[in-house]
């Protein structure tokens, strides 16, 4: 890789909405729970396992929103909490043991376990990372065992991906001081975008560039004062924080989303790491141009569209910026349940002036909103999607955005089609 130089913004992080007002709310919420993330993380990190310490209700969340597999060993289960262990007759770090020991002895293939908290388990205040380090000094060097906390109280679906990260960022490795500085690609993406991202990297000649999480646990990635780290996810405020703790620093920039977001977020790391303009231009135009001719089919479907956002998955900034400047949508409300101002700096500036933000939900008084905006489109959670639907609006679920490999050139035109097929269906429906 080539020296490092000093990072500089690519995106100007001023104009657009840049300080726009932001209205901020507080009241009832409805959004899944940071459990949510097993469904995406257990297919990424091929040999973790996640444990959820929780109740039925847990069970069932993760099963139904996962798909309960029959064919394959799931690489995630809920350990009950039941109410012997509420009541405290029972010893639940004991039962935790024997649950731990029977899982690892029948699965050798594991290699990383996560215990994951849920709110019963904060509420008999379960002290997960005394029990994660117990068992990774008994399972050790062959498991390692972490924790986090995918708990429901106040906090969103994918924050799970967050803490989840968080909790691995103290394992990695450091990088030793004759390291050549590196880069680091921070958030789960599907593995054919992840492989899509690491080729554009190496014609662009960074070579060497590592993701978080890897796909096996023996592949973490080192992390030091030399790691300059990109963040491929609009949610990893404690995975970032916990890298600069590190020493690593990030690189300012909007997120991979649309061909604009990818070009950005590419250049952000070419120029950070010395690499030419006409380098970046020549090895992207193709990319460029696929996502250009796959943008322009729906932007005829698109153009002029309204839509409103409710707060659910955080990446609703990059998609409301991707939908206004790369489809010609219009924002009515963009509403997010973090707003990361640092984080979100560059999308801000380049968000239509005028756009309406909130922060935050209340949830009665959004709907309120929605229904005087009269919007095109609503992209929101599962649990208000119905409802609305019901009222006569075309929704989108946000979940699905987490889901569907949407980041980098060639997913562009998926992306856009996540807006075009409701519309259409609502369209045919209507005739
Ligand atoms: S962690 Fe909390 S919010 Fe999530 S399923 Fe369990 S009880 Fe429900």
């Amino acid at each position: 890789m080539s020296p490092v130089i000093p990072i500089t913004s690519v995106a100007s992080a001023s104009g657009g909405c840049s300080d726009a007002p932001v209205l901020r709310e507080r009241g009832q919420r409805e959004v899944f729970c940071g459990l949510t993330g097993i469904i995406w993380l257990h297919r990424k990190i091929q040999d973790a396992f996640f444990l959820v310490v929780g109740s039925r209700t847990c069970a069932h969340l993760i099963q139904s929103a996962a798909g309960v597999m029959i064919f394959a060993e799931p690489r995630f289960a809920t350990a009950i909490i039941d109410e012997r262990d509420l009541a405290g007759l029972a010893d639940v770090n004991e039962e935790l043991d024997r649950v731990v020991t029977r899982l690892l002895t029948r699965r050798p293939e594991i290699k990383l376990l996560f215990l994951v908290g849920s709110c019963p388990s904060e509420v008999i205040k379960l002290d997960l990372s005394r029990a994660a380090s117990r068992l990774s000094r008994h399972f050790s060097p062959e498991v390692r065992v972490l924790n986090y906390s995918g708990s429901g109280i106040e906090t969103t679906f994918t924050q799970g991906e967050d803490a989840c990260l968080a909790a691995l960022v103290p394992s990695l490795p450091a990088t030793s001081a004759d390291a050549p500085p590196s880069l680091l690609v921070v958030g789960a993406l599907a593995d054919v975008v992840e492989d899509q991202f690491a080729r554009l990297f190496e014609q662009l000649g960074l070579h060497g560039v590592r993701f978080l999480p890897p796909r096996h646990a023996h592949e973490l990635p080192a992390v030091g004062p030399d790691t300059r780290f990109l963040l491929a996810q609009p949610f990893l405020a404690d995975t970032a924080r916990a890298l600069e703790e590190r020493g690593a620093q990030r690189l300012a920039a909007p997120f991979p989303l649309g061909a604009e977001g990818t070009s950005r977020w590419l250049q952000a790391a070419t120029r950070a790491f010395g690499i030419a303009d006409e380098v970046f231009e020549r090895i992207t135009a193709p990319g460029r141009a696929r996502a250009a001719a796959a943008l322009a089919r729906h932007r005829l479907q698109l153009a002029g569209k309204r839509v409103f956002f409710f707060p659910d998955s955080q990446l609703e900034i990059p998609i409301a910026r991707f939908l206004s400047r790369e489809l010609d949508m219009q924002l009515t409300e963009v509403g997010s349940p973090y707003l990361h101002r640092q984080h979100l700096a560059e999308e801000l500036a380049l968000l239509p002036e005028g756009t309406t933000l909130s922060e935050g939900q209340h949830v009665e008084k959004q709907l309120d909103r929605c229904r005087a905006a009269q919007p095109d489109i609503v992209v929101c959670g599962l649990g208000l999607a119905n409802p609305l639907e019901a009222e006569g609006f075309t929704t989108k679920w946000s979940i699905e955005l987490v889901f569907t490999p949407i980041h980098g050139y060639d997913q562009a035109g998926d992306l856009a089609e996540l807006f075009t097929r409701p519309l259409l269906r609502r369209t045919k429906l209507a005739a």
